[in-house]
């Protein structure tokens, strides 16, 4: 392969349909973000919304915002531009609580479908929560469920008639490995078992297809590719066929018919609605829309075809330039079957990505001894990837990274205590 130049990806980054997105984000100088996949940084907008939000709606408007200022359809307003991005219809969608919580609500209904039924079908090395709360709700309905945990690879031989439910997440957390959502929904349904996708990965960086796909449930978060920020409420989707069929056990006030009515008893509202439980964290959900509104201008086939090849581009750079230092590609070679982040492994990938972030490229490390590059197209450059992976190669060259602690510290962030000066 010919060696890249950096002069090659000023090229591309010129040629870049999606170059002008990157204004729409504050991003500190010199700093190459490659965390999007877990934090999306900031929009512009979302410093007046939030003013908009607290000094007008909140300081000025009082209670009279949950009406004048929009407020109480938030979840339903948000969940219809959500809708768009995942091929879901806009009444299928809101936004609200955490993936955590929604999954809850998600697998809860998934099992009132197939009542007959006492298996769950998981993927061992999901992110934690999903088999946590899994492990969860099925010792609170019934001792009887079992959850069949199945290996990335075995998934469709594990989908049998026992299962109730099929629940996956679409993008792999630390492996970046994309599923066929198509195929294997279409052997869930073949089974007659529900399907449930956690899109925290995928939604944002590459083209859903929910409806297309025939999928039951899905939940996902918006504070990754969403942009939405820390800890912004998720979504959560429901076929429009179940709606009315199933009854989430959350059954708080706001998913209740008329909840100023005050009833005794719960009655749900029909729709989509009946995914709410109570009051949502206003001044948050405001700020998801901020992140929605950039996407209105994106086209999401050019959005991925441009996470595959800035993807390709730290690959191929890695390969040329980091061969002899010992990482381990762990992410799929081929493209198509990576969703829109690149993992390696490497024995001393700590201490290697601590020298990566006081070195202002940030992206982070799972445990036991994954190093995670996420690529979040909006608002990265060809030139970007370039810069990274050259000061990951000096880093490597002149052994800084041994200067670094190489004991684990259980923290989201590997690199705290490095100075970020000026945010633009
Ligand atoms: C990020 C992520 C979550 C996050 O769940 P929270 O409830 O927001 O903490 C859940 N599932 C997957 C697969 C994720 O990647």
């Amino acid at each position: 392969m010919k060696m890249i130049a950096r002069q090659d990806c000023q090229t591309l980054d010129q040629q870049d349909q999606l170059a002008a997105s990157r204004d729409e984000f504050s991003i500190a100088d010199g700093l190459i973000y490659l965390d999007g996949n877990s934090l999306g940084a900031m929009p512009r907008q979302a410093l007046s919304q939030a003013y908009q939000t607290v000094e007008q709606q909140w300081g000025l408007g009082l209670i009279q915002s949950w009406n004048d200022a929009g407020w109480f359809d938030l979840p339903y307003k948000l969940g219809d531009s959500v809708a768009g991005l995942i091929g879901a219809a806009p009444s299928e969608v809101v936004v609200t609580d955490s993936t955590s919580v929604n999954l809850y609500k998600a697998l809860a209904a998934a099992l009132q479908l197939r009542p007959d039924r006492k298996v769950v079908l998981l993927e061992s090395s999901n992110f934690p929560t999903n088999n946590y709360i899994t492990q969860g709700l099925l010792a609170q309905l019934n001792p009887d469920y079992t959850i069949r945990y199945a290996e990335a690879d075995g998934i469709e031989a594990a989908i049998n008639d026992e299962v109730a439910a099929v629940c996956l997440t679409q993008v792999h957390y630390r492996t970046g490995r994309l599923l066929d959502m198509a195929s294997i929904t279409e052997k869930t349904h073949c089974v007659g078992a529900i399907s449930i996708w956690d899109l925290c990965h995928s939604a944002g960086a590459l083209e859903v297809e929910l409806n297309a796909c025939g999928v039951d449930f899905a939940i996902g978060c918006t504070y990754k590719y969403l942009n939405g920020g820390p800890g912004s409420p998720a979504y959560i989707f429901m076929a429009s066929r179940h709606h009315n069929q199933v009854q989430q056990p959350l059954t708080g006030w706001w998913g209740h018919a008329e909840p100023f009515a005050f009833e005794r008893d719960y009655r749900p509202t029909p729709g989509i609605g009946q995914m709410l439980s109570g009051t949502q964290p206003i001044v948050s959900l405001a700020l998801v829309n901020v992140g929605l509104e950039i996407f209105k201008q994106v086209d999401l086939s050019v959005l991925r075809s441009k996470s595959i090849a800035l993807g390709q581009l730290l690959i191929d750079l890695v390969e040329q330039r980091c061969s002899s230092y010992g990482f381990d590609l762990i992410s799929p070679e081929n493209a198509e079957q990576r969703g829109s982040h690149v993992s390696f492994a490497h024995e001393n990938g700590y201490p290697i990505m601590k020298a990566l972030i006081n070195a202002g490229v940030v992206g982070d490390f799972r445990a036991p001894d994954t190093v995670r590059f996420g690529i979040a197209p909006l608002y990265l450059r060809y030139t970007d990837i370039w810069d990274a992976v050259e000061i990951l190669s000096q880093i490597m060259a002149t052994g800084t990274w041994q200067n670094e602690t190489s004991e684990y510290s259980d923290s989201p962030d590997p690199g705290s205590g490095r100075q970020v000066t000026r945010v633009t």
